[in-house]
């Protein structure tokens, strides 16, 4: 499922805010490599867009250019997944201030998830010459499943 339009509109905004700061010439190739990324399923693999921006005629170095960027930008995010191999997924994080997500390393099940003692408590952190301005939290682990699967093998 894409992103919605309040997303992708916020996600185009701080891509502009992100090209000023930064004295970058705007680039109607990167727009529509962002374009593609809102169309896609979050969180997506570098190869997925790839593919999406191939109809495009964009060359897969300006998709990988493109992705490092838009981490830079803290538009995206970028996780470690180890499905069987390790690969690394990116999901649009524009607009959200907090995330914590569960990871399984065994089958890479990711779930979000809320807890409210862990951004109450990250919130109040200060940091001498840095201000915060969102985070992920990443807790690795064996999700229900594979622990039931790891029972029974035993
Ligand atoms: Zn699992």
């Amino acid at each position: 499922m894409a992103v919605s339009t309040k997303t992708r509109n916020l996600a185009f905004k701080q891509l502009g805010a992100y090209i000023r700061q930064n004295e970058m010439r705007p680039s109607r190739v990167r727009e529509a490599v962002l374009e593609q990324i809102c169309q896609l399923q979050q969180p997506f693999t570098a190869e997925q867009l790839v593919q999406g921006c191939e109809t495009q005629q964009i060359s897969v170095a300006t998709v990988y250019n493109t992705l490092n960027l838009l981490v830079l930008a803290q538009i995206l995010c970028a996780t470690s997944r180890q499905r069987g191999k390790a690969s690394t997924e990116y999901e649009i994080v524009v607009g959200k201030s907090a995330r914590v997500q569960v990871i399984c390393t065994k089958c890479g099940r990711v779930t979000d998830i809320r807890d409210r003692l862990v951004e109450q408590i990250v919130k109040e952190r200060k940091y001498s010459n840095f201000v915060m301005r969102h985070y992920s939290l990443f807790i690795y682990g064996e999700c229900k499943v594979c622990r039931s699967h790891k029972r029974k093998e035993k």
